[in-house]
C-alpha cells in the first residue's frame, strides 16, 4: 500500500534541483504539475522563476511539460504564457492519461519524471505510470478547496514516509 506513494525522489521545491540530477538520470522530459508546484494557483501567469527554469531546461535539451488535474482554462492560459506543451483535466492519482501521453509523444518511461507537490495525486499517478517522480513541499501556503482536501491525506502519509526515511533528498540519487 505505501509503496504506491513513495517517490523516487524528495526536494524542498522544484526550483532547487540543479540541472545535473537530470542529466546523470538521462531525463528529457518533465512532467511537472502545476499548481504549488510551479505556481500559487493564484498565479495566472508564471512568474520569473517558472520562466527561468524552463529556458534553462530547453537550453539543455529537457522539455517541461505541464500535467495538472486543474481544467483547461487555467492550465491553457499559464501553460501558453509560459509556452509549454500542457495537458488538463488530468485525473491523477489516474495513470492512464499520463501513459496515453506518453506514447503519442514516443516518451520512454525511463528518459521522464514527472514533479509534483501531491503524494496521493502526482506520486501515485508516476508510480502508476511507472515513472520516476520528484516529491515537492508546497511552494505557497494557499491550496484550493480540493487540493485543501487531499492534504488530509498527503499530511500523514508525508509524516509516515519521513519517519521511515523513505524520502530520499535529489542530492543523494
Ligand atoms: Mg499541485
Amino acid at each position: 500500500m505505501l509503496k504506491r506513494f513513495i517517490p523516487f525522489a524528495h526536494a524542498q521545491s522544484i526550483f532547487e534541483i540543479d540541472l545535473s540530477f537530470y542529466k546523470k538520470l538521462g531525463i528529457k522530459y518533465v512532467f511537472v504539475d502545476l499548481d504549488n508546484t510551479l505556481d500559487s494557483y493564484k498565479q495566472a501567469t508564471p512568474l520569473a522563476r517558472a520562466k527561468q527554469l524552463k529556458e534553462i531546461l530547453e537550453k539543455n535539451g529537457i522539455e517541461l511539460i505541464i500535467v495538472s488535474n486543474n481544467t483547461g482554462k487555467r492550465v491553457t492560459k499559464y501553460s501558453s504564457e509560459l509556452g509549454v506543451q500542457h495537458w488538463s483535466s488530468l485525473a491523477k492519482p489516474f495513470a492512464f492519461r499520463i501513459t496515453k501521453i506518453m506514447k503519442r509523444l514516443g516518451i520512454n518511461k525511463d528518459e521522464v519524471i514527472m514533479i509534483g507537490d501531491q503524494i496521493v495525486t502526482d506520486i501515485s499517478c508516476a508510480n502508476g505510470a511507472k515513472i520516476k517522480s520528484v516529491l515537492t513541499e508546497k511552494l505557497v501556503p494557499e491550496d484550493q478547496p480540493t487540493t485543501r482536501f487531499n492534504r488530509l491525506f498527503d499530511n500523514p502519509l508525508r509524516r509516515k514516509l519521513k519517519r521511515k526515511n523513505l524520502l530520499k533528498d535529489w542530492r543523494q540519487i
